[in-house]
C-alpha cells in the first residue's frame, strides 16, 4: 500500500528533506511519498489527529513544534525525553511515538564526516538552543571529558549546563560569549561546535566568534550550518589551520536515522547526500 511521510513546520519556506527522502524512496523502489505540511502553532493538536486518522506512516517535526509535540504523543523515547525535543514521529499501529535524531544524526557526522570520535575529548559548543540542546545531550551520551557552552543569553546556557551535569557523569560548565574563559576554554578544546545561526544564508559575512578570539590548528570546527557550505566561522578556522566540517552531514544523517525508523531499512545515504546538494543549490 502506498504510504505517506512528511515534514510539519511553520513556516516552512525551502525544504531539503522531500528531495532527499523520496530519492531515497526511489532508490529502493519503496511506495512511499514524503510531503511538506505547513502546521500553524494553535493547529498543532488538530493536525495531529488529521494525521492519525490519516494513517500518517511518520513524519519530521521541525521549528517550532519540536517542543511543543512532546505532550502530545503516545511515548517519546529516553533521549528524546531528555532533551525535551522531537524531530521524528512514528505511527506504529495508531501509536504515535516520538524520537530525535538531530543529535544522533550530529554524532554519526561527527565519526564519518569529521572522522572524530567525542569519547574522552573536550568540547565547547556555542548556542543553547534546540540545536544546541540535541547536540549537547548527545556529546554527553557519547562520553565527551569536558563541555563548555557559551549563548548570547546567559541564562540558557546556565540551565542547560545544570540539565547536563544533573543527568550525565561530566564537568559541564558555562561562560560568557566571547570572553577570556571562552578563549581559555577554546585553547584547551579538542572540538568546537557552532549551534548558533550565526552565519547562516543570507547574513554569510556574520560569525559567532569576534575576530579577538583565536583558534588553534589541533581544533575541529564543526559548524552545524549547512548553507553556505563555508561558513565565515569555518574560513577563520582554515585558515588557522582548523580542521572543518559544515552541517550537510548533520542533516543528511538526521535524514538517514528517520528513514531507517520509518522503513525498517538502511538508508542509501550517497542517494540522499546527492539529492540534499542537488536541493540546496
Ligand atoms: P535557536 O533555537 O535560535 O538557538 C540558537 C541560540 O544561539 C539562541 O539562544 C541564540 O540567542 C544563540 N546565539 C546567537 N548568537 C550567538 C553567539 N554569537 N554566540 C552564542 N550564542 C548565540 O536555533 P536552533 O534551532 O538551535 O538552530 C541553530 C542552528 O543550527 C541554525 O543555523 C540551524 O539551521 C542549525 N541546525 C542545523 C541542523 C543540521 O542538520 N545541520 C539541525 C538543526 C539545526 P538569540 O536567540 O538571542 O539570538
Amino acid at each position: 500500500m502506498h504510504k505517506v511521510v512528511g515534514l510539519i513546520g511553520y513556516p516552512l519556506g525551502h525544504s531539503i528533506s522531500p528531495a532527499m527522502h523520496n530519492a531515497a524512496f526511489k532508490q529502493l523502489g519503496l511506495d512511499y511519498e514524503y510531503v511538506p505540511f505547513e502546521v500553524e502553532p494553535k493547529d498543532l493538536p488538530e493536525a495531529l489527529k488529521g494525521l492519525r486518522a490519516l494513517h500518517i506512516a511518520g513524519f519530521n517535526v521541525t521549528i517550532p513544534h519540536k517542543e511543543s509535540i512532546v505532550p502530545l504523543l503516545d511515548e517519546v523515547l529516553k533521549l528524546a525525553r531528555v532533551m525535551g525535543a522531537v524531530n521524528t514521529v512514528l505511527n506504529q499501529e495508531g501509536k504515535l511515538i516520538g524520537y530525535n535524531t538531530d543529535g544522533a544524526g550530529f554524532i554519526d557526522s561527527l565519526k564519518e564526516d569529521a572522522k572524530t570520535n567525542p569519547h574522552g575529548k573536550k568540547t565547547v559548543v556555542l548556542g543553547a538552543g534546540g540545536a544546541g540542546r540535541a547536540v549537547s545531550t548527545m556529546l554527553a551520551e557519547a562520553g565527551v571529558k569536558h563541555l563548555v557552552l557559551a549563548d548570547v543569553q546567559e541564562e540558557k546556557a546556565k540551565e542547560l549546563s545544570e540539565y547536563i551535569d544533573s543527568y550525565f557523569d561530566l564537568t559541564c560548565d558555562f561562560v560568557c560569549v566571547n570572553s577570556e574563559e571562552l578563549q581559555r576554554a577554546l585553547d584547551q578544546a579538542d572540538i568546537l561546535v557552532n549551534a548558533t545561526p550565526i552565519g547562516m544564508h543570507p547574513k554569510i559575512d556574520e560569525s559567532p566568534l569576534s575576530e579577538k578570539i583565536k583558534l588553534h590548528p589541533k581544533l575541529l570546527v564543526y559548524d552545524l550550518i549547512y548553507n553556505p557550505s563555508q561558513t565565515k566561522l569555518l574560513k577563520t578556522a582554515k585558515a588557522s589551520g582548523s580542521k572543518t566540517c559544515s552541517g550537510l552531514g548533520m542533516l543528511v544523517r538526521q535524514g538517514a536515522l528517520a528513514f531507517t525508523i520509518w522503513t525498517g531499512k538502511e538508508a542509501p545515504i550517497n542517494t540522499m547526500w546527492k539529492a540534499a546538494e542537488e536541493s540546496l543549490r
